[in-house]
């Protein structure tokens, strides 16, 4: 679904890049987790995939077409940050249409689509609250709930738990494990929680300066760390 080859993005001449000629493939319906240290370039890499960075050297295809000069809204992808900003002037339900809207979907698409998605993540009801009043793991559900209502065909999220204490992240991130299981979602996330990457991910993917250091299952990477870098990153002295 995507293909990265040889992708480089240099922000200063003469500096070491951010990414590194980097040559990656995520598979439909795969749930990818990005590890790595922080200045590693993992947020670039998502920001090139959806472009809103262009890479200096370097290609990315979704579903084999080339993206070069594709405007972010014309990529089909889905973005959630870690601010992630949602409207606070409309209730839930306003901000879950939001993308539904913007495509020009009937009301009652939108309606049908706004309630099957606040069930999903375990908001059923809630569309007319306001997002003020919820707590932080609820607006991070109302904003996954967003990033999925336009159905991109592939979602990225860049440290999309990163405000929440432990026991919260730990408890939604096997909620998103079934939730994109079951809307069949391809996932390219980025966190720098191992625990979280381990738990959600189908692969693991370890960035160091700009290159990818291991990319396996979380068995694979936990069991046989490629480097001594990624052995060190994960937690082993030796
Ligand atoms: P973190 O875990 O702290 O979010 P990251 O792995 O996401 O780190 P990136 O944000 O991708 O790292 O940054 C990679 C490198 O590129 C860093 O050295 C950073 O300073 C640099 N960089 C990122 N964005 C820009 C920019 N807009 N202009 C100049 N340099 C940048
Ligand atoms: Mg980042």
């Amino acid at each position: 679904l995507l293909r990265l080859d040889d992708v480089t993005v240099r922000f200063r001449p003469g500096q070491p890049p951010a990414l590194d000629a980097v040559g990656l493939s995520v598979a439909a319906r795969e749930i990818v987790c990005v590890l790595g240290p922080s200045g590693s370039g993992k947020s670039t890499l998502l920001r090139v995939v959806a472009g809103l960075q262009a890479a200096d050297a370097g290609r990315v295809f979704l579903e084999g077409r080339d993206q070069s000069g594709v405007p972010t809204h014309r990529r089909g992808v889905g973005l959630m940050f870690q601010d992630h900003q949602l409207f606070p002037q409309r209730d839930v339900g306003g901000n879950v249409a939001f993308g539904l809207r913007m495509r020009g979907a009937s009301r009652a698409e939108q309606e049908r689509t706004v309630a099957g998605l606040l069930d999903l993540v375990g908001l059923p009801g809630a569309q007319r609250r306001a997002v003020a009043a919820l707590s932080g793991g609820e607006q991070q559900r109302v904003a996954l709930a967003r990033a999925l209502a336009p159905r991109p065909r592939l979602l990225m999220l860049d440290e999309p738990l990163g405000q929440l204490d432990r026991g919260l992240r730990e408890r939604l991130v096997v909620e998103l494990r079934r939730v994109f299981g079951e809307l069949g979602t391809t996932v390219l996330a980025v966190t720098h929680d191992q625990g979280e990457a381990f738990a959600l991910a189908d692969r693991v993917v370890v960035m160091q300066d700009g290159r990818i250091a291991q990319s396996g299952t979380p068995l694979e990477v936990w069991q046989r760390p490629a480097t001594e870098f990624v052995a060190r990153f994960l937690g082993f002295d030796n």
